[in-house]
C-alpha cells in the first residue's frame, strides 16, 4: 500500500526456550547487516522468552511481541498475562484473536476486541488475526466470515498505529496450503474497503498482512499482491535463515 510500511512478523507459537535465543542474535545480526530496512520486522514470542528476546534485539531493528494477553490489567486470573505485562518484559505489540486461540480457548469477536482495547490501553500494537476455516471456504463463505470478525474484533477508537491486521486462512496455517493470488488479493481488498467504511484515512494506512504457509520460496509473489503489507509467519520464523530471507523477499 502506497505510504505504508510493510511488517514481517514471526509467530513462534508454543516454541522456544532459552536456546533459541541464538535465532533472534541471528535475526538481528542479519537484519543489522542488510541496512536500510523496506520493513519492519517483529517476532511474537512465549511470554517467558520476551524479556530475553527483547534485551538481544536490543530495541533498534527488531521489534518482540506477545501472541495474546488477557483482557484486565491485573487481578485473580491464575495463568495469565495483561498487556501490561508484556509491555513491561519488553513486548511492543502482541497476536489477539490468532484462530488457535479462537480454537483452543472458544475465543470470540468480543474476546478479541476486548483484547485488543487491553493492548491499546498497555500502550501495544494489536495484530488482529481473522481468517475463514476449510469449511467455510469451500461453502463460499470466506467474504462473509472475514467481513463479521473484522467488524467484531475491532474496537472503535482502532488507528493505523494502534493496530495491524493479519489475514489467516485457518486452512492455510502450518498446512503448506496457500490461496492463489487471486484469492489474496479479493479479500485483503474486501479487508482494506471495510477498514476504510469504517475508519477512513486510518483504514486507508492500517496494514494488512497475510498469514498461512509464507516461507522464503513464495514470500516475494504473496508481498507483491495489491494490499499485503508484509506477512505474520509461523513455521518459518523459527529459523533465522528462514525469516532472514521472507523479509529479504519484502518488495
Ligand atoms: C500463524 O500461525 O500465524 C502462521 C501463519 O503459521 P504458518 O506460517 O506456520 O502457516
Amino acid at each position: 500500500t502506497p505510504g505504508v510500511k510493510p511488517l514481517v512478523a514471526g509467530n513462534w507459537k508454543m516454541n522456544g526456550t532459552g536456546a533459541a535465543l541464538g535465532e533472534v542474535r541471528a535475526i538481528v545480526e542479519g537484519l543489522s547487516a542488510s541496512g536500510s530496512a523496506v520493513a519492519d520486522a517483529m517476532l511474537c514470542v512465549p511470554a517467558t522468552l520476551i524479556g530475553r528476546a527483547a534485551d538481544a534485539a536490543g530495541g533498534a531493528v527488531l521489534e518482540i511481541g506477545g501472541q495474546d494477553c488477557h483482557a484486565k490489567e491485573s487481578g485473580a486470573h491464575t495463568g495469565d498475562v495483561s498487556a501490561e505485562m508484556l509491555r513491561d518484559a519488553g513486548a511492543s505489540a502482541v497476536i489477539v484473536g490468532h484462530s488457535e486461540r479462537r480454537t483452543d480457548h472458544g475465543e470470540t469477536d468480543a474476546t478479541v476486541r476486548d483484547k485488543a482495547a487491553a493492548a491499546w490501553r498497555a500502550g501495544v500494537t494489536a495484530i488482529i488475526c481473522v481468517g475463514e476455516t476449510r469449511e467455510q471456504r469451500e461453502n463460499g463463505e470466506a467474504e462473509r466470515v472475514t467481513s463479521a470478525q473484522l467488524d467484531g474484533s475491532i474496537p472503535d477508537d482502532m488507528t493505523a498505529g494502534n493496530t495491524v491486521i493479519a489475514y489467516e486462512p485457518v486452512w492455510a496455517i502450518g498446512t503448506g496450503l496457500v490461496p492463489s493470488n487471486d484469492d489474496i488479493a479479493a479479500i485483503h481488498a474486501l479487508i482494506r474497503d471495510r477498514m476504510e467504511a469504517r475508519f477512513g484515512g486510518e483504514g486507508r494506512k492500517v496494514r494488512i498482512l497475510y498469514g498461512g504457509s509464507v516461507k522464503s520460496g513464495n514470500a516475494a509473489e504473496i508481498f507483491a499482491i495489491d494490499n499485503v503489507d508484509g506477512g505474520l509467519i509461523g513455521g518459518a520464523s523459527l529459523k533465522a535463515a528462514d525469516f532472514l530471507a521472507i523479509c529479504d523477499a519484502v518488495p
